[in-house]
């Protein structure tokens, strides 16, 4: 008999392979878990095939192939206006994943505490308690009849930073609500950074993908929060290709330190050929300034189209998720409902009370369901007209 004591006993699997799983075996459509089902740029395949033939097949630098790197530093200065040391403060890694949890397991000390903001991504809370931490969950408002959206409650975040805390995480573009930030969200955070000295991982893996003409509007704009803040992103999204797990952070230098140190000896280093095309791709391609427009297409399609449903949309701001009020089919726990419409209507969703530390509680059921657009226009028309036909 082994005798194994789990770091984690609550952690099964994630509701996305839940939901996927559950979509593959009903034969459903599925608009639960974020991925495109098309094809990513053929260019950006050549490119990366072309990697492979002209041998970049060993194994690069640690901290990512330096013509990717150039890359990101370009990047991020055109979008988030913040240069960063392409040698000491930009490293690519195995998707945002790994960035977020090296970044995690480097900067959060036993007995620490890190506050999230519910409804807050799967990773972030399993991998705080693996680094000794205590995650302190702070919800964001849901949504009421007279202000259908979800919202930032600063007083709350502010009331729940003190001298213990060692990180405040942000993810926005956020995943599941599409909330995107304000420069008065800036303002609110500048505020509170000066009481207290916590460090920040903003996560901003859909960075690309903000629609109405909004701003994409970073932590790391503002110099004093640059300082102490962790910019982590993904190719996933901004170039269709989720299966590719290529991700970067870009921090100051000692704070980069430290992150690499987990880094080096959990994946050491990047495949290389997907880092070499993608940088040989970003030299010519426009698809990162077109993405707001093809993705906001698909968010109004799919929008309009729930108009023939009983599934109310709200409005979605960025990523590829709009959520949408189920009111309408009367069922109070979100997962049943999303395991029911997978069953009865063909339609794989994900429960935004997965998002919350308790999903089965009241406080994380809003009769909300997240759906992804990241599909071609005939699978959202599927999708919809069997959704219309509950
Ligand atoms: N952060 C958020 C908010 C996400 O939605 C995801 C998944 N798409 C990730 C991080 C992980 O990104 P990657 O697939 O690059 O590891
Ligand atoms: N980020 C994706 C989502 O929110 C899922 C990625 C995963 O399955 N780990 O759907």
């Amino acid at each position: 008999m082994t005798n194994i004591k789990s770091k984690l006993p609550l952690v099964g699997d994630t509701i996305f392979s839940e939901m996927s799983q559950l979509a593959q075996q009903l034969n459903a459509i599925n608009l639960g878990q974020g991925f495109p089902d098309f094809q990513p740029d053929n260019e950006l395949l050549n490119a990366v095939c072309q990697a492979v033939q002209q041998g970049s097949n060993q194994y690069a630098p640690m901290t990512g192939v330096p013509a990717l790197r150039q890359a990101i530093h370009d990047k991020v200065i055109a979008h988030q206006g913040r240069s960063y040391d392409i040698n000491a403060e930009i490293t690519v890694t195995s998707g945002a994943t790994e960035a977020l949890t090296s970044s995690i397991l480097a900067l959060v000390q036993s007995g620490d505490s890190v506050v999230l903001i519910d409804p807050s991504y799967d990773l972030y809370a399993p991998v705080v308690t693996l680094a000794g931490g205590h995650p302190v969950h702070v919800p964001m408002n849901p949504p009421t009849a007279g202000n259908p959206r979800f919202s930032l409650n600063w007083d709350a975040i502010a009331d729940a930073i003190n001298q213990q805390t060692r990180l405040l995480v942000l993810n926005f573009p956020h995943n599941p609500t599409g909330l995107t930030l304000r420069e008065e969200d800036l303002d609110a955070l500048e505020q509170i950074a000066a009481r207290h000295p916590f460090l920040i991982l903003s996560d901003e893996a859909y960075e690309h993908i903000v629609f109405d003409e909004r701003p994409h509007v970073s932590p790391v704009s503002r110099p004093v929060l640059a300082a102490r803040c962790v910019l982590i992103s993904s190719f996933a999204k901004t170039l269709h290709a989720t299966g590719w797990k290529i991700g970067y952070c870009c921090a100051p230098v000692e704070i980069s330190r430290e992150i690499r140190k987990i880094h080096q000896y959990s994946v050491y280093s990047v495949n290389t050929p997907f880092q070499a095309g993608i940088a040989a791709y970003l030299k010519q391609s426009q698809t990162v300034q077109t993405l707001s427009a093809f993705y906001q297409k698909k968010r109004d399609r799919l929008m309009h189209g729930l108009a023939s449903t009983k599934l109310r949309p709200l409005t979605s701001e960025g990523t590829f998720f709009l959520l949408a009020d189920t009111q309408a089919l009367g069922q109070t726990s979100e997962k049943e409902l999303a395991i029911r419409l997978t069953r009865e209507a063909g339609v794989a969703t994900i429960p935004v009370s997965a998002f919350y530390p308790e999903p089965s509680s009241p406080l994380a059921n809003h009769h909300l369901l997240r759906l992804c657009f990241a599909k071609q226009d005939t699978t959202l028309d599927a999708a919809i007209e069997r959704l219309a036909g509950l």
